[in-house]
């Protein structure tokens, strides 16, 4: 991310998440900042599975790498990354940032985070060393305010997407139930869910 003149980067938008299940917020998300931020590719990269059980029960690694691959496959300027998953346990945002730098030296990376996420980054010990790696893009959705100004200068923008009340939760909850979760989720990751029998407890 140097401010030298040369050969312009490529423009690579990174997104992060569990995808337990990808959802059309996600989508819309990642095509709504690769078009403000005229970004050349945008990687999703389902994260690992926690090693402890947390909460609750995370779908296997190899199902969420599925369904975001189903769902990203006819969007030529999207791709999935499995380096999350291939290192195992927990992610941290800064290991995958790491990663996609070094495998990535031509580009910029601008990490696209919903902005309740962000402001739980912006907790964090090591921001000085994320916000060098990538420029943080910090999209709102319905329901979530940023709320912690202490936005580090030039590092982060905020983008608001058309708003999509849908988040991956709810749609686990949906099947849970017997709910429709068409039209939330590409029809390619309905077809899995059931195949795979996914949130039916
Ligand atoms: P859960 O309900 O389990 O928390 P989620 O819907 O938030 O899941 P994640 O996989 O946790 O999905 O999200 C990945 C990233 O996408 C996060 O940065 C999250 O803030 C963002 N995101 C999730 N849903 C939306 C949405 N509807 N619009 C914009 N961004 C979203
Ligand atoms: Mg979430």
């Amino acid at each position: 991310m140097g401010e030298q003149t040369g050969p312009a980067k490529r423009r690579l938008g990174v997104m992060g998440g569990t995808f337990d299940p990808i959802h059309h917020g996600h989508l819309v998300a990642a095509s709504e900042v690769a078009a403000r931020f005229h970004l050349d590719e945008v990687v999703f990269v389902p994260t690992g599975q926690p090693w402890q059980k947390s909460h609750r029960e995370v779908s296997p690694a190899e199902d969420r790498y599925l369904m975001t691959v189903i769902a990203t496959a006819s969007n030529p300027q999207f791709s999935v990354s499995r380096i999350d998953i291939d290192r195992g346990g927990p992610t941290y945002t800064t290991d995958t940032l790491r990663e996609l730098a070094a495998l990535n030296d031509d580009s910029d990376l601008f990490f696209i985070t919903g902005a309740d996420a962000l402001s739980q980054i912006l907790t964090w010990r090591d921001t000085e060393e994320l916000f060098s790696l990538a420029h943080f893009i910090g999209v709102t959705r319905p329901g979530h305010i940023l709320a912690n100004p202490g936005l580090p200068e030039g590092g982060v923008s905020l983008v608001e997407v058309p708003a999509l009340a849908i988040s991956s939760s709810d749609c686990r909850a949906r099947v849970a139930q017997g709910d429709p979760v068409w039209y939330l989720v590409p029809d390619g990751v309905v077809r899995y869910i059931n195949k795979r029998k996914l949130y039916r407890h």
